[in-house]
């Protein structure tokens, strides 16, 4: 278990950080009130110790050497100070902190843990830094390895985008102005004909007229500008606030796509893939299939065992369905216990011996009640076992086969060219 070194002599200050530290972030902590302590805990266990929250008073030199030493070490440190003038500041920021927080009451631990928060996340975030002289790189680049970032670089715009076409997963890019070949213009309108802003952020950095070059490199598409000469607390503020904006963005990027009790793909997700999916195959003159599966008397489920249970039994069977088909396949949660299916190219002969193997599977598995008794469920699939007009037809297809299956009794499956099919 990773964990969190706070040094801190306040009992109320450590205490209530330390729980939500625990709580937040699931660290553990190790509470050290002094150097021989804090370097005894770094000797004992240096790689499982993710960061130091260090507490700074200026009466006592000690603090500065527990700092000094936790950052030799390679510890990320956030310092936590109640001491607000510029100089001591500086002095801090000057040394590779992660942060400093100035320590007013409660709201300071909230700051704390969402700085931990944010150096956890940065893990393998990956920053492109384009800049032709290379001794800028090498300081902005250690700048932010020390925020746990992965940096790649160029110096020119040419060489920038050959990285980012190599490298799709860089969440931003920060560039300077004026570089041979390709300008810091040229290289942000590049990447907004590849990323929009909030799945790439780009952040101009250059030292002359940096008035006019901040409006030229917004109206270019970047989503910011920092002037030189910035202090690190500025760039770091700077990155932080694009990069969680394009989290944010995900996160509602990925609610629209998936359910959320299931985490697969969602009714909205299914229409709209499953759509240009079946269009694709038509023209490739691919198959397509598409089952629509319902769990049999759920109801009675939900009023014996009740919701919770209900809701096992539906992550459960969506986890069998997921394990079963392929990643190419479509398997989504249509609403309430049904889920739909939609696979490419399965041989049609071997339809039936595919699903009637999911449904028997289904049915041998055991699922945790709320009570802590396992009970089992059954379901009834309906078939559309060729490409049609569209994907809604499809649906429809495989949704009145689903209900024949029901009708003739449930747990079977039920396909558009064998009327029914068997019960295990
Ligand atoms: P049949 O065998 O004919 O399909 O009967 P059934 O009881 O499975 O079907 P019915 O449509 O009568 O009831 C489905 C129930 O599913 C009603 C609804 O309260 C419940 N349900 C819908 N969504 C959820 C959910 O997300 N969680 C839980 N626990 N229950 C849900
Ligand atoms: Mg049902
Ligand atoms: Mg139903």
């Amino acid at each position: 278990m990773a964990k969190v070194l706070i040094v801190e002599e306040s009992m109320v200050f450590g205490t209530l950080l330390s729980e939500k530290i625990q709580s937040e972030l699931g660290f553990d902590i190790l509470w050290s009130k002094s150097f021989r302590e804090t370097s005894d805990e770094i000797e004992k266990d240096r790689d499982s110790i993710f960061a130091a929250v260090l507490d700074l008073r200026l009466a006592n030199n000690e603090d500065f050497d527990i700092i000094d030493f936790v950052i030799s070490k390679d510890v990320p440190v956030i310092v936590c100070s109640s001491e607000f003038s510029d100089d001591a500041q500086d002095r801090m920021w000057s040394k590779k902190i992660v942060d400093y927080v100035l320590k007013a009451g409660k709201c300071s631990v909230d700051i704390i843990v969402n700085s931990l928060k944010r150096l956890r996340e940065n893990s393998g975030v990956k920053i492109l830094l384009v800049d032709d002289s290379s001794v800028v790189r090498a300081s902005i680049g250690d700048l932010l390895r020390n925020q746990n970032f992965v940096i790649l670089e160029a110096g020119n715009g040419v060489e920038a985008l050959k990285v980012i076409d190599e490298n799709p997963d860089i969440k931003l890019t920060l560039t300077d102005y004026h570089m041979p070949d390709m300008d810091g213009y040229e290289l942000t309108k590049a990447i907004r004909k590849r990323y929009s802003k909030d799945v790439h952020a780009v952040i101009g950095i250059s030292g002359q007229g940096s008035n006019r070059l901040s409006a030229r490199f917004l109206k270019y598409g970047a989503n910011d500008f920092i002037g030189k000469p910035f202090v690190v607390e500025e760039l770091y503020c700077r990155i932080n606030q694009n990069l969680d904006m394009i989290r944010t963005m995900e996160a509602v990027r990925y609610a629209a796509m998936f359910d959320y009790l299931t985490s697969i793909y969602n009714r909205r997700y299914l229409f709209q893939a499953g759509s240009s999916f079946i269009q694709n195959a038509r023209r490739n003159n691919l198959s397509a299939m598409v089952a629509v599966l319902d769990i049999d008397d759920f109801k009675k489920i939900n009023d014996t065992y009740g919701h919770l249970t209900g809701d096992r039994v539906i992550v459960e069977i969506s986890q069998i369905l997921k394990a079963r088909f392929r990643e190419s396949d479509i398997v989504a949660r249509l609403g309430g216990e049904e889920f739909c299916i939609l696979a490419l190219n399965m041989n049609r002969g071997s339809v039936n011996e595919i699903f009637n193997e999911v449904r028997a599977t289904i049915e041998k598995s055991r699922i945790l009640t709320e009570r802590g008794d396992y009970i089992s469920v059954t379901v009834s699939i309906g078939i559309c076992t060729s490409i049609k007009k569209d994907l809604e037809e499809m649906i429809n297809i495989a949704d009145k086969k689903m209900y024949k299956a029901k009708v003739c009794g449930k747990n079977r499956i039920c396909t558009d060219v064998k009327t029914v099919s068997n019960v295990s």
